[in-house]
C-alpha cells in the first residue's frame, strides 16, 4: 500500500443495503461530513460498513473464549475496508441508568468534586467516598442515596373489606390460588374467609409486615423449610429498598401504581448523610454545588484559592468548561441522565470523550445538531474541531448547513433514496458542493423565504401560570387551526411548556415524537400502518385459503423462528446474539405459504418491496392511501417488512405521522420532526403540516429548523436563554414580526 493511502480510511466495493459498489477514501484526522436525502445510504456507509467493521476487528483481538461471549458482527458486504482505527459511536440513544446515574457521574465530574471536598472541605470528614451517594458511608441512610423516599400506597395494596379468599391482596402476583397467595395462606394461622378488617391487630401485622421467618410447609408430601415475610414487607424489600428504575420497564409499570413518592425527609433530596452535608467549601456543601447550573458552578469553583486544591480545581474547571462550550450550561450535575433529551444525551457523551486521552480514534456522530438552536451550532462545530485537533478522525452524518460548512471533506450520497440512491454524487470541499448539481448543493444555495400570508386562528387554547422546571408563571395562548412553531435555545423551556404543561391539559392531542414505537419484534411498517391486514385479505381471496396463513404470528409462520426470520441465542450475561433463521432463510413463512401468489408475488416478496415499489404493485384503494401517506412523509425507500426496531428516531416519527394523517379537528404536537430529514425533504414535511392545518387541525411544532420556523403562521419564542435564564415567552407573532423583535435571539437567524 502506498504511503499516501495510510492517510485515508479506504473503502472499496461497499454493497450494504442499497449501496451500489461504493468506493471512497475518508481522510484521517479530518472532519468528514456525510450528506444526502434520508434513505440515500449515509448510515449504510457510516454505521453498517465503517463502524461495524471496526467493531468486528476490535472483537477479533479477544481470545476465542471471550469472543464466544461477544455479539458477532458479520463482515460488512464490501471488497475491502482498510486503515480503520478504533471507532467510537456517539449517538442519540438516551442515557438510561436509574436514579444513581446523573450528569455528574456520567461525565466523571462528580468523583473530582468529591475529591475536592475531601481535600479542602471544612470540617474535615475523611476520604473522598464519604461524598458519594453511591457509597454506603456517604449515602443518606434514610433513602439509600436515592433522594426520594418511596412509600407504598396501602389503600391500593390491600382491600380490607375483603377476605383472602375474596382476593384482599391487590399487589401484583397475589391473585387467588396463585403461588404467592398459597404461600401467604400457609404462612400463618390466617382465616381465609375473614375480612381483613376483622383480623386482630397482631394477625394483620404479621400478614402485612411480618419479618422474614422460616415456616415448615408441605410440598408434595414433603415437609420443607420456606422463608416467608409479610406481603408489604416483601414488596418493600423488593421494589422500594432497591432502586426500582433498575428493574425491567414492565416490572416498573406493574409496580408503579402501588408506589408513592416524595422528597426524602432526612436529606431533602440531597442524597447524602448529615455529616457529609455539614462539610462545606466557601459556604456551599456538595449537594448545593451539584444542584447549581453548570454555568454558575464553574464560577464558584474558580473562586476556590486553596493551594492544596489547585490541580483538582483545574481538572474540574476544564471539564465544566466543556459542558459550557457545548451549550449545556443550563444543566445541573445532579440531573438524572434518563431525563435528558436525545440531543442532550449525545452532547453529554461528547463531553466525556473530550476529557478522555484517546487519540487516533474514529469518532462517529449521528446528527449532533439535533436539539441545538442556530445560535449554538458554532459551539458544536468548535467541539468537532477540538476532537479533530487532538488527532482523531471525525465522521458526521448531518443535515444542518451550518455544520456542513465546517467539514474538511464532504461526501454527498444520492442522488435519491433507496434503489435510486446508494452512490456518491459529490466528494470534496464545501465550496465545490455549492456548485455541485446535487440535491444538497442546490438546497444549500436557496435563500430563506418568510411566510407573509399567515392564517388567522379560529380560537385559542390558553396555558395559565405554568410553573414547572424553569417556567416562571408562563401564560400564553396557543392559537387553533394554524401552524404554531415553538422556538428558543436549548433549555429555554419549550419541551416543558408543550410536552409537559400543555399536554397534561390536552391528553387527547396526537403526539408525534421520536420515541421508538414500542411494539413486538414482529412489527414492521406494514403491520403498524394496517396495510398488512388488507394484504392478507387480498392473498386469501386470490388463493381461496384462510387469511391467517399470511400472518407471521400464526400457523403460516416458519416454525423454527416463529416468524421472526432470525433466531436469538441467549448468552449468560450479554445481549443475546441474533442469527438468520436456517430454515426459512429470513423469509419468515413456511414453504407452502410462499407458494401462494398475488399477481405473481409471494407474501415474502411483497414484504421485501419498498413503499415506492408497492405503490406500483397495488391497486387496492385503502392500501394505496396508506402507502401514499408513507410516501408523503418521505418514507418511499423503506421496505414494508423492515422491522420497526431498525428505524431511526426520525423515521419512527414520520411513520407515526403517516398513520395519523387522516384525522380531522385534532391537536397535533410534534417535537423536532425535521430530525433525519434532508433539506430537500423538509418542503415535503411542510406540505403535510399545511395539509393538516387546512383540514382544520391545530398543529404545534417544537423546531430549530429555520425553513420550518419561517413558514409558521405563529411563532412562540421561549427564552431569553437556557435554564434559570430562560423560562419566559420572549416573543409571540408572525415570522414577519419576529425579525424586528430585538429581544428574540431566534429572530436574528431568520434575517
Ligand atoms: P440514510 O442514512 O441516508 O438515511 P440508510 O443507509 O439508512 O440511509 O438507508 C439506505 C437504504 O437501505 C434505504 O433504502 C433503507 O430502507 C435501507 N436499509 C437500511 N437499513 C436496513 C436494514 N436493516 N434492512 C433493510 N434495509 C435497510
Ligand atoms: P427545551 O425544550 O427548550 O430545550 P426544557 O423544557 O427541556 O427546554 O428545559 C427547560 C429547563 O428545565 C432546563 O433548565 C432543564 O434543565 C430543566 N428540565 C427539563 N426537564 C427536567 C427534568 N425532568 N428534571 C429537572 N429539570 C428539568
Ligand atoms: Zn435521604
Ligand atoms: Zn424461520
Amino acid at each position: 500500500m502506498s504511503e499516501l493511502n495510510q492517510e485515508y480510511i479506504v473503502i472499496s466495493g461497499a454493497r450494504e443495503n442499497n449501496l451500489q459498489n461504493v468506493s471512497l477514501r475518508i481522510p484521517k484526522r479530518k472532519i468528514t461530513i456525510f450528506t444526502g436525502v434520508s434513505g440515500s445510504g449515509k448510515s449504510s456507509i457510516v454505521f453498517d460498513t465503517i463502524a461495524s467493521e471496526s467493531q468486528r476487528l476490535l472483537n477479533e483481538n479477544f481470545s476465542m473464549f471471550v469472543r464466544n461471549f461477544l455479539p458477532r458482527f458479520p463482515q460488512p458486504d464490501a471488497d475491502a475496508i482498510e486503515n480503520l482505527s478504533m471507532a467510537v459511536i456517539v449517538d442519540q440513544k438516551r442515557l438510561g441508568g436509574g436514579s444513581h446515574s446523573t450528569m455528574g457521574t456520567i461525565t466523571d465530574i462528580s468523583p473530582i468534586l468529591r475529591l475536592l471536598f475531601s481535600r479542602v472541605g471544612q470540617p474535615y470528614v475523611g476520604q473522598a467516598h464519604m461524598f458519594s451517594f453511591n457509597d454506603p458511608q456517604g449515602m443518606c441512610p434514610e433513602c439509600n442515596g436515592i433522594g426520594r423516599s418511596l412509600g407504598i400506597d396501602i389503600g391500593k395494596a390491600v382491600d380490607k373489606s375483603k377476605s383472602l379468599n375474596e382476593g384482599a391482596i391487590l399487589l401484583p402476583g397475589y391473585t387467588v390460588n396463585s403461588w404467592d397467595w398459597n404461600m401467604v395462606m400457609q404462612s400463618g394461622p390466617f382465616d381465609p374467609d375473614k375480612k381483613l378488617s376483622d383480623y386482630s391487630d397482631e394477625d394483620l401485622e404479621q400478614l402485612l409486615y411480618g419479618k422474614a421467618r422460616k415456616v415448615k410447609m408441605d410440598f408434595a408430601g414433603k415437609a420443607t423449610n420456606i422463608t416467608v415475610e409479610g406481603v408489604i414487607e416483601k414488596f418493600t424489600n423488593k421494589y422500594i429498598k432497591q432502586d426500582v428504575k433498575t428493574k425491567s420497564e414492565r416490572t416498573q409499570q406493574t409496580v408503579a401504581p402501588f408506589i408513592t413518592e416524595g422528597i426524602c425527609s432526612s436529606c431533602h433530596g440531597a442524597r447524602l448523610s448529615q455529616s457529609t452535608l455539614n462539610c462545606r467549601i466557601n459556604g456551599y456543601n456538595i449537594a448545593e454545588l451539584s444542584s447549581m447550573e453548570v454555568g454558575h458552578l464553574i464560577r464558584v469553583i474558580r473562586e476556590i484559592d486553596d493551594a492544596v486544591a489547585v490541580p483538582v480545581v483545574r481538572s474540574l474547571t476544564e471539564r465544566l468548561q466543556h459542558l459550557v462550550d457545548i451549550g449545556l450550561d443550563y444543566l445541573t450535575l445532579d440531573r438524572e441522565t434518563d431525563t435528558l433529551s436525545g440531543g442532550e444525551s449525545q452532547r453529554v457523551k461528547m463531553v466525556k470523550h473530550l476529557s478522555g486521552s484517546l487519540v487516533d480514534v474514529t469518532y462517529i456522530f449521528d446528527e449532533p445538531s439535533v436539539g441545538l438552536h442556530p445560535r449554538d451550532v458554532h459551539r458544536l462545530n468548535e467541539l468537532l474541531q477540538k476532537l479533530r485537533d487532538k488527532g482523531n478522525t471525525v465522521i458526521v452524518v448531518e443535515h444542518d448547513p451550518d455544520v456542513i460548512k465546517v467539514a474538511d471533506h464532504i461526501v454527498d450520497v444520492g442522488p435519491h433514496a433507496g434503489r435510486r440512491g446508494g452512490t456518491i454524487v459529490y466528494e470534496g470541499r464545501f465550496q465545490g458542493l455549492l456548485e455541485a448539481d446535487t440535491l444538497t448543493g442546490t438546497h444549500m444555495k436557496r435563500p430563506l423565504q418568510l411566510k407573509d400570508d399567515c392564517r388567522q386562528p379560529s380560537g385559542k387554547l390558553p396555558i395559565k401560570d405554568a410553573l414547572l422546571h424553569n417556567l416562571r408563571n408562563v401564560s400564553v395562548d396557543i392559537p387553533t387551526a394554524v401552524l404554531t412553531v415553538v422556538t428558543g435555545v436549548a433549555g429555554s423551556g419549550k419541551s416543558t411548556l408543550i410536552n409537559e404543561v400543555f399536554l397534561s391539559q390536552h391528553p387527547d392531542a396526537i403526539v408525534i415524537d421520536q420515541s421508538a414505537i414500542g411494539v413486538s419484534t414482529r412489527s414492521n411498517p406494514a403491520t403498524y400502518t394496517g396495510i398488512m391486514d388488507d394484504v392478507r385479505k387480498a392473498f386469501a381471496t386470490a388463493n381461496k385459503v384462510n387469511q391467517g396463513l399470511f400472518s407471521f404470528n400464526s400457523k403460516g409462520a416458519c416454525e423454527n423462528c416463529q416468524g421472526l426470520g432470525v433466531v436469538y441465542t441467549d448468552l449468560a450475561f450479554l445481549d443475546s446474539v441474533k442469527l438468520p433463521c436456517e430454515v426459512c432463510g429470513g423469509k419468515r413463512f413456511k414453504e407452502e405459504v410462499l407458494a401462494y401468489k398475488l399477481n405473481g408475488k409471494s407474501i415474502a416478496e411483497v414484504l421485501e418491496m419498498t413503499v415506492e415499489q408497492a405503490l406500483d404493485f397495488f391497486q387496492l384503494k385503502e392500501v394505496v392511501r396508506k402507502l401514499q401517506a408513507m410516501s408523503d412523509v418521505g418514507l418511499n425507500y423503506i421496505t414494508l417488512g423492515q422491522p420497526l426496531s431498525t428505524l431511526s428516531g426520525g423515521e419512527c416519527q414520520r411513520i407515526k405521522l403517516a398513520s395519523e394523517l387522516h384525522k380531522k379537528g385534532s391537536i397535533y404536537v410534534m417535537d423536532e420532526p425535521t430530525t433525519g430529514l434532508h433539506m430537500s425533504d423538509i418542503g415535503h414535511l411542510l406540505e403535510i403540516m399545511n395539509r393538516l392545518v387546512d383540514a382544520g387541525n391545530t398543529v404545534i411544532v417544537i423546531e430549530h429548523n429555520l425553513d420550518v420556523i419561517s413558514q409558521a403562521d405563529w411563532i412562540i419564542d421561549m427564552g431569553p436563554d437556557g435554564g434559570s435564564k430562560g423560562g419566559q415567552v420572549v416573543f409571540e407573532g408572525t415570522p414577519g414580526q419576529i425579525i424586528h423583535a430585538e429581544q428574540s435571539i431566534t429572530g436574528r437567524y431568520l434575517m
